[in-house]
C-alpha cells in the first residue's frame, strides 16, 4: 500500500512568539517547493498557533497546522490545559501526544527534572490513550509517540517497550480511528542527541509498531496506520530513513528550527 509521506516539525519550547513564528514560516515558505507530494506540518508552542495559522494562509503551500499536547477534558477546572475542540477551533489538524520529552522518559536528565517533578508532568500509556481518544472525538490526527530509553534498549526491552507503549495508547480506539492516525518512533536516546538511530534498526523497530497494529486490529489497518521516525533527524540522513518500507515520514525536532535543513528533509521524503 502506498502512504503518504508526513513530515512534521517539533518547535518544542522555541519560536513561541507571534513575530518569531511569523518569521520562521516566511522562511520556510521561501526555502519549501510551491507543491510537494509530502504532507507537511508544522507544531509551534500554543502562544503561536494563530500566528502560525495566519502566516500559513499567506504561504504558498498547503502546510498544515500542528499542536504540541493536548488535554482529555474538555473544560472545567484544570488550570493552564487545552483542550481538543480549542485546538480543532483555532485550525489544528495534528497533535502530538506522548513526546517522550512529555513522557518524563528524557534520556538526558537535566538538573533541575529532579523525580518528583517529572511525576507531576509524566505522561503514562493511561495518559497518552486519553489523549488520543479526545483528539480523535475532536477530529484531529494525533502524532502518538513511543520510543525505548537507552537503559531499556541495553537490557534487550524494545520491542516489548514499543508493543505495551502501542497497546496502552490504542485502547478502546476502533480500526478505522487508528487507520487515520500517526505514530511517531522516537528512541529516547536519539532525541535531541545528535546520535540517529541507524536506518535499518529503525525500520525495523517502525515494523515493529506496524506488527503491532496488525495483531491488535487487522493487516490492512497496519498498512494503512503511517508510522514517522524521530530522533536527530538531519538533512544528511533523511534520504536513508526515508527511503525505508516502514518509515513513512519523520518528526523533526532541532532541524525544524533552520527553513534550508527542514526544506531538504521534506526534498528528501518527495
Ligand atoms: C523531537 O522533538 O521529536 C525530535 C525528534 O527532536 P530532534 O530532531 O531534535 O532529535
Amino acid at each position: 500500500m502506498s502512504r503518504t509521506l508526513i513530515i512534521a516539525g517539533n518547535w518544542k519550547l522555541n519560536k513561541g512568539t507571534g513575530a518569531e513564528a511569523a518569521a520562521l514560516i516566511s522562511e520556510l515558505a521561501g526555502a519549501l517547493p510551491a507543491e510537494t507530494a509530502v504532507e507537511v506540518v508544522v507544531c509551534p508552542p500554543y502562544t503561536a498557533l494563530v500566528a502560525v495559522k495566519d502566516a500559513l494562509s499567506a504561504a504558498p503551500q498547503a502546510i498544515r497546522l500542528g499542536a504540541q499536547d493536548v488535554f482529555w477534558k474538555t473544560s472545567g477546572a484544570y488550570t493552564g490545559q487545552v483542550s481538543a475542540p480549542m485546538l480543532a477551533a483555532l485550525g489544528v489538524t495534528y497533535v502530538i501526544i506522548g513526546h517522550s520529552e512529555a513522557r518524563g522518559r528524557f534520556g538526558v536528565p537535566e538538573p533541575d527534572f529532579t523525580p518528583d517533578i517529572l511525576k507531576q508532568f509524566g505522561e503514562t500509556d493511561a495518559t497518552v490513550n486519553l489523549k488520543t481518544k479526545a483528539a480523535l472525538a475532536a477530529g484531529l490526527i494525533p502524532i502518538v509517540c513511543v520510543g525505548e530509553t537507552l537503559t531499556e534498549r541495553e537490557a534487550g526491552d524494545t520491542d516489548a517497550v514499543i508493543q505495551n507503549q502501542v497497546k496502552g495508547a490504542l485502547a478502546e480506539i476502533t480500526a478505522e480511528q487508528v487507520a487515520g492516525l500517526v505514530f511517531a518512533y522516537e528512541p529516547v536516546w536519539a532525541i535531541g542527541t545528535g546520535k540517529v538511530c541507524d536506518a535499518v534498526e529503525a525500520d525495523r523497530v517502525c515494523g515493529v509498531v506496524r506488527q503491532t497494529v496488525a495483531d491488535l486490529y487487522d493487516v490492512a489497518t497496519a498498512d494503512a496506520v503511517r508510522i514517522q521516525y524521530g530522533g536527530s533527524m538531519k538533512p544528511d540522513n533523511a534520504t536513508e530513513l526515508l527511503a525505508k518500507p516502514n518509515i513513512d515520514g519523520g518528526l523533526v525536532g532541532g532541524a525544524s528550527l533552520k527553513a534550508p535543513d527542514f526544506a531538504a528533509i521534506v526534498n528528501a521524503a518527495a
